[in-house]
Parts: C-alpha cells; structure tokens; sequence
C-alpha cells in the first residue's frame, strides 16, 4: 500500500472526514458549529453531530457531519453555542407539579406580614377554595414553637388551612383545620412527632415531622385529572430548564392517584421526559412490603415512567431539631430522631436487596447517614456484593471517616447544590449545631475527591424554580447568586463551606452522567456519544468560559428528548 492510501484507509476505519467512506444513509438532524460538550470519558468538545431518529449517529467535526447531510436533514447552525447532555434531577418531587397550580406559596418571603399578604391575594383569586393548602415559610421566620393558629385565622378564618414549611417537615394550621383534625390539648405526641403547644398543653398551630399526619385527611387528595394537570404543567417547567431526565423519590400520601397519573400520562403518549419514581417504604412496614414493590416493578416496567427504588426516611431536618447526629443538639436536649430501629432497617435494606431494588435514603444528619450506609453493608454481607447503586440523599452533616464507604458500598451521593449558601438556614444552624458543625454543613468535593459518584439534584419544591443552572454556579462557588428567587436573608458574598467547592466540569457530570449512572442508563443517556438516545440541550452562553456567578443568567435555548424538540426559547430563531 502507498502511505497516502493508507493514511486514508486509516482515517476512514477512525471515521473522519471523508464523507466517501461511509454508507450514505442521512440523519433527521445535524448539528453543527456548536461547542458540543459530550462528557464522554475523555470530556471531548466536538463542532457537529448526527442523529437519526432517536440515536446519536454521528459526534464530531463540522466536516464530518457532512456525510450525514441528505435533502430532508433539518440542520441547526448553533453559531458557537454551547450543547451539553439532556439534564438528569436525581431527586425532585415531580408529582408537586399540582401544587404550583392549586397551593399558595409562600416560598422567599420572610415575614408573618408578607406570608398573610400571599395568602390573602391567592384566595382572591382563587374564589370558592373550600380549603387552603401551601407550602414554602420557614421557621427561621418564628420562634422555636414555630407559627401559630392565630396569625393563620386573621387571614383565614372561614376554611381549613394546612400550610407545610420550605422542607415539608413542619405544618402550620388554622383553627378551622385542628378542629377538623381533632387535635387537643389531649392529643398526645406521636412517636417521633411534636405538637407544638402553649404552656396548658394547648396546641398552638405547628405540628412537626410524624405529628403531620393529624392533618391529613383535613384537605382531600388531588385527583387523578388534577395530577395530570400537574404532571403536563412540571414536564414543560422541567424542558424549559433544560431536563430530560427526573428523579420522582417518592409518592404524595394516598399514592394511588399519583400513580395512576404517571400511569395515565405515559399511556396518553405526551410524556417527553423520563420519570425513574421511588416508592416509600416506612418504618411500620414489615418485609412483606419488599413483594408489593416487586409487583408494582413489574406492572410499571418499559416505557419513560417506571419503578426504581425504595425510598426510605432515616431522619428529618435540621431546622425542625429531627436530623439525627453523632453529638447532641446545642438549643434542644438530644441528638435528634432516628426514624427507624437500625435492626429492622438493616433487615429491609437486606430484604431490597435480595429483590434487586434500588435504595434511596433520606438522611441529613451525621448519625442517619452513617446507619443508611451500615444498612447497605449488612445487605452486601448477606446477600453478597451486587451492583446496587443505593443512593443517599441531602447529606447535610457527614462524618468525613463516613465518605470513602460511599465509594466502598457503591452508594450514589445525591446533594441538593442549591442550599450550598450562606442564608437564614445557616443562621439557624450555627445556633441549632454550633459554628464547626454549620461550617462543615453540605460536603461535595470531598465526595468527587474520595471518588464517589455524585448525582445533583433540587429536591423541588422545596427548590424552586429547579433551575440547574444556579445549582451549577452555586457548587462553584458556594455563594448565593444575585436575582435568584428563594432565598430568606441571603449573603451575596460569604461561601458556604469554600473547601467543597467543585469546578463547573464536576457540576455537569453530576447532573448527566451521574444521574444516568444512579438509573443504572449510562450506556443509554448522561453524554453526547455515538449509540446514545439524542437527549440533549442548547445554552445562551458557554457556562465553562464565562465567570461563574454569572451561570444562573444562563438560558436554556433549545431541549432534545430522544431526537425531538421539546421546548424552544424564544431567544432563538429560525
Ligand atoms: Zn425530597
């Protein structure tokens, strides 16, 4: 062979340029100028790509894609911007949808003044409500009894009104709805809940973790429509901020509703998005519960909308004194609640495991987090080591000795980067926890430094707008970024923690391949690679380049779900 026909032979068997070479099979779609970030392994930067029907066919230069270039391929010149993969929330509430339609919320507001003017201007214009629901104030806001009865009833004195905290740990009620609710100076505390009372005994207003559950039946359950309502309202959210991909870890109290509007929705061939959901499993279940999962696996499996986990509770939140720690409380007596006997616990997580399902943990003290990963050391000594991907969520406080077992364990750490920042939370925590403690509140590059697979996600609603883009900047710096929403007493300046920052590279992993990582779909999504569904978004600016506290001014302008447009940004043309 001559060297130049060799070298040509070697380019084609690489698959560049020299469109000759290759069969001349079109693709739908071709991209090109772009600065493709593929978070492949070696994070390549490619200029094009190809995709026919659903698949990525082609990544790489401007010259190569030509050979995919027919008379019906629709081209989109992205003139320099930049593409990532389809976005992946591992942990987002996406069945909450119906509440940014039918609560009031009072999320970012910081006084009792500002929450009854809320309160006030949803109810006109939503005449008729026979019962107000919300959620999003803060205890930070009240006294350690949090609000009360009385300050609800100015406002609302005619219907019941339930109103959960920004963390959904705590309730606030009016009359109208204790009384509906039964609840006296009688009641006595549940275990593992708190009345908040006045000095007789009489309930004030606020019930906290298991005592919620005195208010449930006071509000009637969504029904199937209004969760579909929900769930089309969240989907369009979700693409217009860049997801392909979320998380569900876990199901509103009845469930069956929410269930069956997944289920309506995938039927219905309008879902664009991936629903991977979690099922709660509670204290009180015995191991029988581990069946029903496997039955609801398989009724649900196939399709954008299926079952993944088991999602289970080890403790509450900080702000309610519930987070279970290694070292006491400083304004309260004790270390917190530990929701689940660590025999029984360690028993189910042996159970899930021997089913082969997923499990997905609340824990957010130091305490909890290490008992969720003795759990899935005792599965592993049972049932030997298996490929299990459990995942452990929030992770506030973590003993740093705890972190190298993630790795260890195979257990996917899924932070919230939204709460990496100084603001009425840390505030609380210092005084909650102590100085140390609060300085060392939320870790993430300890977990990339020990090799842990690290999976981002909002918890939204709690997080709202569920918008990647500040969670990447925050991550970065540590800081709360100017104009974003949602913060009560934010420090512009100070970092939280500034030894966990992460670079905007390690953020994007956390929300692509990671996230496909923990849905045990890295072969299928998470990067931009030949083979690959063509999940992927376009943004207004180039968030490696530019500085970093300007990331959340980044705008989504297109997203692809499996090769087809599902939210174009005004912002861009053609
Ligand atoms: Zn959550």
């Amino acid at each position: 062979m001559r060297p130049l026909y060799r070298l040509m032979v070697f380019l084609c068997v690489v698959g560049l340029l020299l469109p000759a070479c290759r069969p001349a099979e079109p693709a739908d779609l071709v991209l090109l100028n772009g600065v493709i970030y593929t978070v492949d392994a070696k994070r390549t930067i490619a200029e094009a790509m190809a995709v026919r029907g659903d698949t990525i066919v082609y990544v790489g230069s401007n010259r190569g894609a030509q050979a995919y270039i027919g008379p019906d391929t629709h081209i989109l010149d992205l003139k320099g911007k930049l593409v990532l993969p389809g976005l992946i929330d591992s942990h987002a509430h996406a069945t909450s949808g119906v509440s940014d339609i039918y609560e009031v919320a009072l999320y970012g507001i910081d006084s009792l003044e500002g929450y009854q003017q809320a309160i006030r201007a949803f109810l006109e214009d939503k005449p008729g409500l026979t019962a107000l629901q919300g959620a999003g104030w803060v205890n930070g806001v009240f006294g350690p009894k949090g609000p009360t009865a009385a300050m609800l009833d100015e406002v609302v004195p005619d219907i019941p009104a339930v109103l959960y905290s920004e963390d959904y740990h705590s309730v606030w009620l009016n009359s109208k709805a204790l009384e509906l609710a039964g609840i006296t100076a009688e009641t006595p505390d549940p275990p593992g809940g708190i009345i908040e009372r006045d000095e007789k005994g009489n309930p004030l207003g606020t019930l906290r973790e298991t005592a919620m559950d005195l208010a449930a039946d006071v509000i009637p359950p969504y029904t199937v429509e209004q969760y579909l309502e929900g769930l089309a309202y969240f989907q369009a959210f979700a693409h217009s901020l860049g997801l392909t991909t979320v998380y569900i870890p876990s199901l509103p109290g009845g469930m069956e509703e929410a269930l069956l509007a997944l289920h309506e929705f995938e039927a219905s061939g309008n879902m664009t998005i991936r629903f991977p959901t979690a099922i709660g499993v509670n204290p009180e279940d015995d191991l029988s519960v581990v069946n029903d999962l496997v039955a609801r696996r398989k009724a649900e499996a196939g399709g954008y909308f299926w079952i993944q986990a088991a999602k289970i509770f080890m403790d509450g939140v900080l702000e309610g004194g519930t987070a279970y720690l290694e070292e006491p409380y400083l304004h309260q007596p004790g270390k917190g609640e530990l929701l689940w006997d660590p025999q029984h616990y360690n028993e189910m997580c042996a159970a899930l495991d021997k089913a082969g399902i997923q499990i997905h943990v609340h824990a957010i003290g130091d305490a909890a987090t290490r008992l969720a990963l003795d759990g899935f050391a005792y599965a592993r000594q049972v049932n030997g080591r298996r490929d299990a991907r459990n995942m452990i969520t929030h992770l506030q406080l973590v003993n740093p000795q705890d972190i190298p077992r993630f790795a260890e364990l195979g257990v996917v750490a899924v932070p919230q980067p939204y709460w990496f920042v100084v603001d009425t939370y840390y505030h609380q925590a210092v005084e909650y926890v102590g100085q140390a403690r609060a300085d060392r509140q939320y870790p993430m590059k300890s977990f990339f430094d020990n090799r842990v697979k690290v999976a981002a996600s909002s918890d939204y609603p709690v997080t709202w707008p569920p918008n990647p883009m500040n969670a990447i900047e925050i991550g970065v710096t540590r800081t709360v970024p100017r104009d974003v929403p949602g913060y009560v007493e934010p420090d512009y300046e100070t970092p939280l923690n500034p030894f966990e920052r992460v670079t905007v590279e390690q953020m994007i992993e956390a929300f692509t391949m990671n996230g496909a990582y923990a849905i045990f779909m890295e072969n299928q999504i998470g990067s931009l690679e030949v083979g690959k569904k063509a999940d992927f978004i376009v943004l207004s600016q180039n968030i490696l380049k530019i500085d970093p506290r300007q990331i959340h001014n980044t705008v989504v302008l297109l997203t692809y779900f499996e090769g087809r447009e599902v939210f174009r940004h005004e912002q861009f043309g053609e």
